[in-house]
């Protein structure tokens, strides 16, 4: 490691220490990081972010033991499903004790926590030596950065001022937020779809000879996730979003207005979600058009569309058709 860079993770191991934020690069979105232990800076979080009080933020740890220090009990199930999938995109919501505070929590009992694969951030955390609440680093609603660009354009004062500290640890690899997953002695939900999908949890509890069933929020009329609002990730633009098959999207392509500015999703679901929010951004910068229109393709089967789509609903003002997943058969 350069010792530019080396400067930087101590500068901002410095920077936490003081209450101040840092832009953080994970493998999903870059975060916008807070010592759990300093409620000044965790409150910073919540005002630069222009997020409500209600929608709780996900504690990033180093390591499992680490993990376990925030907890009041670890179920098997968040043990099998963190020893299979940390470092990675899962988040394991599980009862929080008092080393969480309630505002990190929005006053749940509960505590989301994951350990981030990206060697600055498992850096900056080793180094830290205490867990780090760190939400997208975008303004509340819009959509989540990718690149150290983008934070740039969220926070362009605070970043100047010095109150957020930026770590540029280059493209995010899987693109689209953590897997979110409550994890009860008799239950596992997933509360958000993301890089980890359902079929990969319940392969990794078999494995484990886990019989506990995975469910879906919706499915689950008991657990419900805060901060899950209908309209999110959305660009500053209003955005249209097709799903339908490659001959559908080409006949609506030909009758097109010219006030739209189009985004093709790449086929691949990896690359698709690699991408997803670098395009949004793109596309909404693009001048001379006042609206834009995604064309998504329905074809694949890959699992983890469903985490796309989830984005794509909320991030658009307008829905054309509605994805495979919206179908009751699919889940
Ligand atoms: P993000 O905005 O990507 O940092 O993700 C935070 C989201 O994770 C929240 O909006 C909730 O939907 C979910 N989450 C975090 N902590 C909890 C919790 N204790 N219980 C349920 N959902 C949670
Ligand atoms: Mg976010």
């Amino acid at each position: 490691m350069s010792s530019k860079s080396v400067n930087s993770i101590e500068s901002a191991v410095h920077a936490l220490a003081n209450d101040r934020l840092v832009a953080m690069p994970t493998e999903t979105v870059y975060g916008l990081a807070a010592r759990i232990d300093r409620p000044l800076a965790i409150e910073k979080v919540f005002k630069t972010k222009g997020r409500p009080s209600f929608d709780p933020l996900i504690v990033h740890v180093a390591s499992l033991e680490q993990a376990k220090s925030l907890v009041s009990s670890w179920p098997t199930s968040a043990d099998i499903l963190a020893q299979k999938f940390w470092p990675g995109p899962l988040t394991l919501v599980v009862p929080k004790n008092s080393s969480v505070s309630d505002l990190i929590s929005s006053g749940l009992e509960t505590v989301g926590i994951r350990v981030p694969n990206h060697p600055l951030a498992l850096e900056l955390l080793t180094k830290c030596a205490t867990p780090l609440a760190a939400p997208s680093a975008n303004r509340f609603g819009r959509t989540s950065p990718t690149a150290i660009d983008h934070v740039r354009t969220e926070f362009p004062e605070a970043i100047a001022s010095g109150e957020v500290f930026i770590l540029d640890g280059g493209a995010c690899d899987v693109g689209v937020e953590s897997t979110v997953v409550r994890c009860e002695d008799d239950q596992v939900t997933v509360l958000r779809p993301g890089g980890v999908t359902k079929s990969e949890l319940e392969a990794a509890l078999r494995a484990a000879n886990i019989l506990t069933p995975v469910l879906f929020a919706s499915e689950n009329k008991k657990v419900a996730s805060p901060g899950h609002t209908e309209h999110h990730y959305m660009p500053t633009k209003p955005l249209s979003v097709f799903w339908g098959s490659k001959a559908e999207i080409d006949a609506h392509k030909k009758q097109l207005s010219p006030q739209f500015q189009t985004i093709s999703l790449n086929s691949d679901a990896r690359l698709a979600a690699r991408e997803l929010y670098a395009a949004l951004r793109s596309a909404d910068q693009t001048e001379g058009k006042s609206s834009l229109i995604l064309y998504r393709e329905t074809q694949s089967h890959d699992e983890l569309w469903q985490a796309i789509d989830d984005r794509l609903k909320r991030a658009a003002s307008h829905r054309l058709g509605s994805p495979p997943s919206d179908q009751p058969h699919v889940i």
